[in-house]
């Protein structure tokens, strides 16, 4: 049988940043694979780092880990999470990845003496990069381009774009160009010419958008659409309006209804066959907009200044509460804040406690406070990564009389390294890419309420840390009812810990939130969610 022929749909952006261009492709995507299509989505992101793995979340949101331990954008997470379907390290691409091949092979000799440039030798691993995906068999693959037309990072992708173009043909690949109309007020007009410049600037580097996707805070009057389409050489069906909407998970719905996935099938020549099947989609939104309770469940961390840090801790949420109708409200709390005394004042009223993942020793006590206030009183918590170190540190000098119990992260001449390096992680040196990180096999323990929450015994979860729970201590852990339930079957490291005599206390050393979506909930969240509804209903 021959292959079938990839088609390819590049997103640009145009304006400004910040316009959703993930969000716009995760949807696009979804309403395709909602149609039969094998769909996969990549982001090429203009930056030097050779991922986002070393980057304080301040700077570029939440580090999203693939099944696969790619340290990745958190637009991949979206990407999951709306296509439910996993990603990996080839669908994230950054500059300095694409330059650290070149120079090996440089460095090799692999261009027998000749001169390396960007044109053609960085344009070629690039275009190499987006085509690598055509391997796996997809249909369509959606190629999301970082940064905004214009910014002197982008050239060499917008170059790439051009000429992949020419090379594939026409009907095989697609460029969407998302912009902005910016509303004035004081003439209550939307205003084109931003766009308008974008797309010429497009055009400059020798592309053409094929379809516009307008970010407005009005709907675009018809005299505006006309004139988008004449100035910006694409049909009015083409130019698509994407209205703020009150949930990011409604933009697939709102694109659908200008049949945004008809236009791009007709671009890229490929069959539209009926109706594309939304039903359960359109349940999750129902269930999501009609709540029948509420929670609210603090997420103590030290990024909360920027919620983008948790990205997916919050979508799990979300995704959690719909499967149990329960509005789940998040309470943002700065663990450093909690070290002052007043823990009480600032936690109270909480029906669950989820305990942040996170690096280095800012907050860390903060957390530890939050930790011992939810064990005490019985409220429902969840510990994620550094979120379990915490709360298995907690115990130790609470109820273990190791009254200087810590990480050896944050000490690391403890007597008690309840927390411990991971054996393999002694000789690391380097920081990019070399924690315990992707997907890893975990055996639950019957009759826990980790067991209870997955109903199965073997799962795999994704990793991202370099210390992990101290097996010498486990003994006298589990003497006092706190004991292991989820082990790695291969080396017996501790995945997951739990309270027994406690209504929901669990810690997971993996994050179950980077494989939470929006057909598939994670069950933990959904075990947490439920258990602080019970919580709420008994207080
Ligand atoms: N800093 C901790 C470790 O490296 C926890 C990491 C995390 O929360 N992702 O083990």
């Amino acid at each position: 049988m021959s292959k079938k022929t990839t088609k390819y749909i590049f997103v640009t952006g145009g304006v400004t940043s910040s316009l959703g261009k993930g969000i716009i492709s995760a949807s696009l995507g979804m309403l395709l694979k909602s149609r039969g299509y094998n769909v996969t989505i990549q982001k090429l992101d203009p930056y030097i780092n050779i991922d986002p793995g070393t980057l304080n979340p301040y700077e570029h949101g939440e580090c999203y880990v693939t099944e696969d331990g790619a340290e990745t954008d958190l637009d991949l997470g979206h990407y999951e999470r709306f296509l439910n379907s996993p990603t990996s390290q080839n669908n994230n691409v950054t500059t300095g990845r694409i330059y650290q091949t070149v120079i090996d092979k440089e460095r090799r000799g692999d261009f027998l003496g000749k001169t390396v440039q960007v044109i053609p030798h960085i344009t070629n691993e690039i275009k190499r990069r987006i085509q690598i995906l055509s391997k796996e068999n997809y249909d369509i693959i959606i190629t999301e381009i970082g940064g905004t037309v214009g910014d002197i990072e982008s050239l060499p992708y917008i170059e790439s774009v051009r000429q992949l173009r020419w090379e594939l043909g026409e009907t095989n690949s697609m460029v969407i160009h998302l912009t902005l109309l910016p509303y004035l007020s004081a003439s209550g007009e939307l205003k084109t010419k931003p766009s308008q410049h974008s797309v010429r600037q497009l055009m400059e580097y020798g592309v053409q958008a094929d379809v516009l996707v307008c970010r407005t805070e009005h709907k675009i009057p018809k005299d505006q659409r006309a004139k988008l389409a004449q100035f910006c050489n694409v049909s009015a069906s083409n130019v698509i309006e994407c209205l703020d909407l009150p949930t990011i998970y409604e933009v697939p719905i709102e694109l659908r209804k200008q049949k945004f996935d008809e236009v791009v099938l007709n671009e890229l020549c490929l069959p539209v066959n009926g109706e594309p099947d939304l039903a359960n989609w359109k349940d999750f939104l129902k269930k999501y907009k009609n709540p029948k309770k509420s929670v609210e469940i603090a997420l103590v961390g030290k990024y909360v200044s920027l919620q983008d840090s948790y990205k997916s801790i919050s979508e799990a949420f979300i995704h959690a509460g719909a499967s149990q109708q329960t509005e789940v409200n998040i309470r943002w709390v700065y663990s450093g804040d909690l070290e002052n005394g007043n823990v009480e004042e600032i936690l109270k009223g909480i029906d669950g406690m989820l305990i942040a993942p996170g690096f280095g020793d800012r907050g860390i006590e903060g957390k530890i406070i939050a930790a011992r206030y939810a064990r005490e009183n019985k409220i429902p918590v969840l510990g994620i990564c550094l979120g379990m170190q915490v709360i298995t540190i907690e115990f130790a000098r609470n109820i273990l009389d190791m009254a200087s119990a810590n990480s050896a992260e944050f000490d690391s001449a403890t007597e008690f390294p309840v927390i411990n390096l991971m054996e393999e992680q002694k000789n690391v040196t380097e920081k990019g890419g070399t924690m315990r990180l992707g997907s890893w096999k975990c055996t639950v323990k019957a009759g826990t309420k980790l067991y209870d929450a997955y109903g199965a015994k073997n799962i795999t979860e994704r990793h991202r840390h370099r210390y992990e729970f101290n097996s010498d201590y486990i003994q006298e852990f589990e003497d006092q009812n706190f004991i292991a339930t989820g082990k790695n079957p291969d080396t017996g490291l501790v995945e997951a810990v739990e309270l027994k005599d406690h209504p929901f206390y669990v810690g997971v050393q993996y994050h179950p939130e980077y494989k939470s979506t929006v057909a598939n909930p994670h069950p933990l969240f959904k075990a947490l969610v439920v258990a602080a509804a019970e919580y709420k209903t008994n207080k």
